[in-house]
This record gives C-alpha cells, structure tokens and sequence, in this order.
C-alpha cells in the first residue's frame, strides 16, 4: 500500500510518498508561493531518478499544487509510481481538531464540516489543510483521505490539565481549554521512547518537541497527560519567533502604551518575540549560537531563557507525573542542537538526569545520550510525523 502524505498551508504544500510495505519514503517535495509564482520540488528516492529543484510551476489554487505532486509521481522517467492507481490513499495532517476528535478519521461531509467548526480555533491552519483535502478530492475523486490531527494526541489529559482558570462557561460555551499542538511528533517520539525503554508496563516520558515551534508534553503509560501549548500554538516556552506563556497584562499594557490594536498585537507576539525578540538577531538556533559565541549577550539571554525555560517544564511534568523515566529530545533543535540539550539538562542531576557529554555530542537519528547509571534515560528521536500520518491512513483505509 502507498500512501501520499500532505501538508497543506496557505501557500505551500508538502508531500512525502510512503510504501507502508516496509515504511519506505519513495518520494517528497515542497510546492511553494501557491497562488503566487508557483515553486515546485520534487525529490525522488529511488535510484537513478532526477530531483525537480524550485522549478516554476503555475499553481494558481492548491489544486494545480497537487496535480503537479501527481504528474511528478507518475512522470514514465523520473516518477516512483507507474500510476495514480498505485496510490492507495492520502493522509492530511489537520492542525485543529478541537474537543471533537481524539483519533484520526476518514474524510467524508461530517469530518469536513467538523474541520470547519474548528476554524476559529485555527484560523490560521484549518482553512489551508481544507484547502489541501479538497484540492485531492478533485484531482483524486474516490480515493480515501485521512485526516491526522496535531491536537488529537493531547486530548487524553485531564481536566485539571487542560482547564483554565477563567470562568468555566468558556470552558463550556466556547471550547476554551487547553488543546495542546505537535501532537503526531509527540506520540511518534513517545511511543518509539517506550519501545526503547523495552516496553515496560508503566512508564513516565517527557517528550521535549524543540524546533522553530516547541512545545513538551507529559506522558503516562504511553497518553498524553499534559503539554505546553494551549488553545493556540502561542503559548509554553519561548520559540523562534512566538513569545510563549507570558502575563496577560502585558498585552492591556502594550496596547494601551503604544496604541496598537490587536491584530498588531498579536503579529508582535507570534511573528517578532520568542528568541527573535529576545536577540534581535534570529530566529534560528544556528544563527543565535554564533553570535552568542562572538560575545552577543542578547543572543546568549535568548538561548539562556529558551533552555531555562525548557528545564523548568522538565521539572514541573517530573512532579506532574510523580517521576520520570526518560526525557526525549526531537525536532530541528532538539535532534541537533548537543549544546542545548546539554544546558536543558544541567541542573537536572537532582531528578537522576546524567547526560554522557560524548554520547550527547554524536549525532544519530535514534541514540541515548545519558550516562549508564543515569536513573533518568536521555534519548533523541529524530521524530517522523509523516510516517505517523501514513500509519494511520492505512489503518483506517485498509478498514474500509
Ligand atoms: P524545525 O522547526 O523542527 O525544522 O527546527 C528548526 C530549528 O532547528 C531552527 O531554529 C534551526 O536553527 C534548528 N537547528 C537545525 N540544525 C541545528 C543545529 N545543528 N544546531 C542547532 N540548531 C539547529
């Protein structure tokens, strides 16, 4: 069974081709500046067959997006698959799936118009995934979609987790809750964590999700008993350009000091904080630890706050759980950055935490880092969100 994975925002689109048989990637690509100029790219795994570089494709709507992803697929010279037919499904991943769905579901006019009421919370995300869904079943009419949420993962925490505390007929009238984001690469990293811990009946896994977007959860027993992020992807610890959890009397303060209306606002918080706002430098983690190497004490602030704040979380999902067996660290930073995998953990040696600083500075896209005796296991899983969708797809395809 092949299975087309795709990730639809609002003027780009991913793909990857994944042959469930043996979980191979066949081919992945990019289409960028949809409705704009159009950029197509095209990467083959298969010997002997050529990459497509950002070539101009017009791709007024995102189903000229997905067309061109077919006609690359099946091209006689350079595609992976001799026909459409080859292509058993496809899997979207959906950002918002509010209170409604725990698990992935099959695309038909009840998940559609679910997706849809989850717009206002995702107004950024859920129209473009949507975008994504009908662009396929146009081009594709029949073959079954699945949608994979970023919340469902999350949706098993507890009350006392996921409430707020502001009067509970928010809660009640108006979905206001703690969703939590990352949900696929959470419960990809978790479940690989368990299988590496030897799959022992009960386990306490931290999963620190670092990248241009970071976010922790707590997992007992392999479910999602908290997370970071919250209604939106706005909050936890700092990120590249997004502030994280920050008093919200900053926001009356702010806006009231410089005028700004809320849409600025919140461009300020999303778009220009996180480690952006805090150095003025970057965004980027590579960009931050060079010139806090060149003596930039803005940039040293922000990577001191974001690895701060990151401990802390440790901490606090170790006394949420009662204890911890392992801590995962995954995504662009936290599969790359040995640095600050190492200050996230130092001060932690009181909960049981030794990092192996030799094992710490290789790189693998699975290896444990702590030392033998380290009561605390310390992995990095290079996560594989796409490879999760495509499970899911074929699992709920193959159930047709
Ligand atoms: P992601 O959003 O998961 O793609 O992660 C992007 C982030 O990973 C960027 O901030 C990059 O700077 C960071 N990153 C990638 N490679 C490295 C590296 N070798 N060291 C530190 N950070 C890295």
């Amino acid at each position: 069974m092949k299975i087309l994975v795709i990730n639809a925002g609002s003027s780009s689109l991913k793909y990857q081709l994944i042959d469930m048989e043996n979980e191979t990637l066949l081919a992945k690509g990019l289409c960028e500046r949809i409705g704009l100029d159009g950029k197509f790219t095209y990467k083959p795994l298969v010997e002997g067959k050529s990459k497509i570089d950002a070539v101009d494709v017009a791709m007024p709507t995102h189903a000229e997006a997905i067309q061109a992803v077919l006609n690359a697929l099946i091209d006689p010279a350079n595609g992976v698959v001799a026909s459409m037919d080859e292509i058993d499904a496809v899997g979207h991943r959906v950002l918002h799936g509010g209170k409604a769905f725990t698990k992935s579901c099959l695309v038909d006019d009840a998940c559609i118009a679910a997706i849809k009421k989850c717009i206002p919370l995702g107004p950024l995300h859920n129209p473009a995934n949507l975008m994504g869904i009908d662009a396929c079943t146009k081009c594709m009419p029949g073959k079954p979609q699945v949608a994979v949420f970023d919340t469902a993962f999350h949706m098993t925490m507890p009350p006392k987790a996921y409430t707020y505390a502001i009067p509970y007929e928010y809660y009640e009238n108006d979905d206001v809750r703690r969703y939590g984001f990352h949900g696929t690469s959470h419960r990809y990293v978790s479940a690989r964590c368990v299988e590496l811990l030897g799959n022992p009946e009960h386990s306490k896994v931290i999963c620190c999700h670092l990248g241009n977007g970071s976010s922790l959860s707590a997992c007992v027993d392999g479910q999602c008993v908290d997370t970071t992020m919250g209604l939106g992807p706005l909050a936890g610890v700092p990120m590249g350009t997004r502030c994280g959890d920050i008093d919200g009397t900053i926001i009356e303060y702010l806006m009231g000091k410089h005028g700004y209306d809320i849409k600025e606002m919140m461009n300020i918080l999303n778009k220009k904080s996180g480690v952006l706002g805090i150095s003025g430098v970057s965004s980027d983690f590579r960009d931050l630890e060079a010139a806090a190497s060149q003596g930039n004490e803005r940039a040293q602030l922000a990577l001191d706050k974001f690895n701060y704040e990151v401990r802390k979380d440790i901490g606090a999902y170790a006394a949420a759980m009662g204890g911890c067996d392992a801590i995962v660290f995954t995504a662009g930073v936290g599969e790359n950055g040995a640095d600050t995998r190492a200050h996230i953990c130092e001060g932690l040696e009181y909960m049981g935490v030794k990092l192996d600083p030799a094992k710490n500075a290789q790189r693998a896209d699975e290896h444990i880092i702590s030392t033998d005796d380290s009561k605390v296991k310390v992995f990095v899983i290079a996560t594989n969100e796409e490879l999760m969708i495509a499970r899911d797809t074929k699992a709920i395809a193959e159930a047709l």
